[in-house]
């Protein structure tokens, strides 16, 4: 593959990347969407809400689910994106063989101490995750379901404050509307 000559080239070969990585996966959401819809709505989000133009943490947006639930490895991501993109998707990444409600609580306590790329591209999950739920909740969610992951969002959220004023307001909107 190509390596990147430019911002714009590092963005369209993660947005490719992703997008065969995912080709696979689906959103858990009733509307079934492509997966890869989900990495470039943070993207967007964090562009055109966020006001973002470091090209290392859109990148790493685009990313962020590629080694959590694609067979990517940091190796792989290090080789086609350079260390530093590397480091923001492993930031965001949860330990794969912990159970998924110590997971859970883990993301809380990582991202008190996630660099600032980290904490923009957690910001954006969560906002766009409850944004997808109130447009198309998974059928198999009962409503404490959801109402759990509003409630957990909220609390990963809250100890990302002071990381892009707008971004937080955006999610204080979204979550106005928990079920
Ligand atoms: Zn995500």
């Amino acid at each position: 593959m190509p390596r990147r000559a430019d911002d714009f080239g590092l963005l369209l070969h993660a947005a490719r990347f992703a997008a065969w990585k995912h080709r696979h996966q689906r959103r858990k959401g009733a509307g079934r969407l492509p997966y890869i819809n989900h990495p470039l709505d943070l993207a967007h989000a964090l562009w055109f809400e966020g006001g973002v133009r470091d090209e290392i943490a859109l990148a790493a947006a685009i990313l962020h689910d590629t080694i959590e639930d694609t067979q990517t490895t940091l190796q792989e991501l290090q080789g086609e994106f350079g260390a530093a993109v590397a480091k923001v998707v492993m930031e965001t990444s949860d330990e794969p063989t912990v159970d998924w409600r110590v997971r859970k609580k883990l993301q809380i306590t990582r991202v008190r101490t996630a660099s600032q790329r980290a904490r923009l591209v957690k910001l954006a999950d969560k906002l766009c995750n409850l944004r997808s739920l109130v447009a198309s909740p998974p059928q198999r969610w009962s409503l404490e379901r959801q109402r759990e992951y509003f409630d957990w969002a909220k609390r990963v959220v809250d100890e990302l404050r002071g990381t892009n004023a707008e971004l937080e307001a955006r999610f204080d909107q979204i979550y106005r509307q928990r079920p």
